[in-house]
């Protein structure tokens, strides 16, 4: 197959890939050559111990500056995005949750969203106040947010939970076509894992071409989600691949043991 012929055949299907991919994180090498292709409308896991490197390559995926990328290619759709600032990457579709959301006094939720809102969907289609404020109602019903939550400034003295809210608003807001969602399900309890879980589903379901990019430790939130892939990484490097059933494998035997039993 020409390169020409594959190039296209990934344009065509709107995969996002990542080829031989390093990236160095304050002077350090922190993912030494991974490659991965994700798809729309599936869903993918990544797995594996502290320090690996898993918030590094999400970070590197969507342009976060402190990240950086010393060799290798970001392509989506046949495009090379490699050094594509975090914005237009966002207008591309893509889409980070984060780890540790920050908290923005003084910005209240309702103009914040409609900020990212339209700083995605560009000039000539952006969403006057009223165009957004029922836009925005519609969502939060669906995701059953109460209104007085958008008058509140940008999660300041959220809870865990309200905190993974305010980030499946803003997924349900954007409609991103990949979506990366970074250890959102830490520290939550049931009902929360619960909220974010329902909250992709639902956004799923309105948009079924979305692909999921999730990092987590927690199988109970693969029950809601069921992978389609599932990676491990250790030492910045993907090191095994399977299915939803290496997450339960993961969870009866922990790391260790699988990535001895994995060794080569
Ligand atoms: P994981 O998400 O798998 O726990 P990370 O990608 O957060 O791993 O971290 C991998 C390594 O990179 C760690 O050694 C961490 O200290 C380092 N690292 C990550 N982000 C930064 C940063 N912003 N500044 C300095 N070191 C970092
Ligand atoms: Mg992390």
């Amino acid at each position: 197959m020409t390169m020409t012929n594959k190039n296209t055949t990934i344009e065509k299907q709107g995969i996002l890939a990542v080829e031989n991919l390093h990236v160095s994180v304050a002077g350090k090498e922190i993912i030494k050559s991974v490659s991965l292709t994700f798809e729309p409308g599936k869903v993918y896991v990544i797995m594996g111990p502290n320090g690996a490197g898993k918030s590094t390559l999400a970070n590197a995926l969507m342009g976060n500056p402190q990240y950086t990328i010393t060799s290798g290619a970001i392509t989506l759709r046949g495009e090379e995005i490699t050094s594509l600032p975090v914005d237009m990457r966002a207008k591309r579709g893509l889409f980070l949750s984060l780890q540790y959301p920050t908290e923005i006094p003084g910005i209240k939720m309702s103009h914040f969203l409609r900020t990212i809102v339209n700083n995605v969907r560009g000039e000539g289609q952006k969403l006057s106040v009223l165009e957004f404020q029922k836009l925005l109602e519609d969502k939060m019903k669906q995701l059953q947010i109460d209104s007085s939550f958008v008058k509140r400034y940008l999660n300041e003295g959220f809870s865990g939970g309200e905190k993974k809210k305010s980030e499946m608003l803003q997924l349900m807001l954007l409609q991103p076509t990949f979506a990366l969602l970074d250890e959102t399900d830490s520290g939550l309890d049931v009902d929360g894992i619960k909220i974010v879980a329902e909250g992709l589903n639902c956004a799923r379901r309105e948009n079924p071409e979305m692909c999921i990019i999730v990092i987590t430790h927690y199988i109970k939130f693969l029950d809601y989600l069921k992978p389609d892939y599932v990676y491990v990484m250790q030492n910045g490097k993907i090191v095994i691949s399977g299915t939803a059933s290496l997450a339960q494998e993961i969870e009866q035997n922990g790391f260790t043991k699988l990535l001895e039993k994995n060794k080569v």
